[in-house]
């Protein structure tokens, strides 16, 4: 069981920020190495007084933040076991929260959302960390309006997030949930255990060693990290997520990995957590 006398939020002050790969919606029902990690971390962690993810599954044009008191459950993904769509997250909604997102950004506009809900960005990994469903929840979309095919420059996203970074001190657990390794093209969608490409390996310990350094403009410019890059990132969405939680590291904060490790031959799992 959780210690919920724990104090809120940790002894610094500050909750920390994760980074989750959440790869294959059929984790949910799965038992592995990947969702203990998981399930251990939210044991972990202070209690939140609430969690705001920032989705790879939700792209808008602008920024917006849901604002229902009760997210519906997205079932955003097709062709997996039905069990799958019997499953919901029933958590509640989080708008006073979310409505302070809106007063720390004062760059652009971060409008309110009541239709969209959890997609499965975040009820995939809150299924595993916080089975309970009783934490307030919000999400987070990603601007990917620059054009259809050539979202915003990662340093404009890396400079809206640092402006998150006020809610960690009221008790708000950030998630960026994505994957830094994500080609859906090359996946084997019928083997999670499926030998890993040699590119995808390379690229996610480029990627490991400029997290432990802290090299956020290597990891803003990763199309320089190498030729792979082209192959581990053929598009942002899941690599979006990761800057965010980035840029919300504090001067001396520790980086942390919960979990590393490979799905479905494509895909790195890789999750850490700052503070
Ligand atoms: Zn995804």
């Amino acid at each position: 069981m959780a210690d919920k006398t724990k104090k809120n939020p940790d002894a610094a002050g500050k909750m920390p920020v994760l980074f989750i790969g959440h790869g294959s919606p059929v984790n949910i029902i799965l038992k592995n190495d990947f969702t203990r990690a998981l399930a251990k971390l939210g044991r972990e962690l202070p209690k939140p007084e609430a969690i705001m993810v920032i989705s790879a599954h939700w792209l808008t044009r602008g920024t917006y933040v849901t604002c229902m008191e009760r997210p519906r459950t997205i079932y955003d993904f097709y062709g997996f076991p039905q069990e799958l769509y019997k499953i919901g997250y029933p958590s509640p909604g989080a708008p006073g929260q979310a409505g302070l997102v809106k007063e720390y950004i004062k760059k652009v506009p971060i409008e309110c959302n009541t239709d969209w809900g959890l997609d499965h960005a975040s009820w995939a990994i809150l299924k595993h960390m916080y089975p309970e469903a009783d934490i307030p929840v919000f999400e987070m979309s990603l601007d990917y309006s620059f054009n259809e095919w050539d979202p915003k420059p990662l340093q404009y996203h890396y400079e809206l997030a640092s402006g998150l970074a006020g809610l960690r001190e009221k008790g708000i657990l950030i998630i960026g949930s994505g994957n830094v390794v994500h080609n859906l093209g090359l996946i084997d969608f019928r083997d999670i255990n499926a030998k890993t490409y040699d590119w995808a390996v390379e690229f996610d310990e480029k990627l490991k060693f400029n997290l432990l350094h802290k090299n956020h403009r290597e990891l803003i410019n990763y199309k320089d990290m190498g030729e792979e890059a082209s192959l581990a990132v053929p598009t942002l969405d899941h690599y979006l997520p990761m800057i965010y939680t980035i840029a919300l590291q504090g001067k001396n904060e520790p980086l942390t990995f919960v979990y590393e490790g490979f799905q479905n031959a494509s895909i790195s799992m890789r999750c850490f957590r700052i503070g």
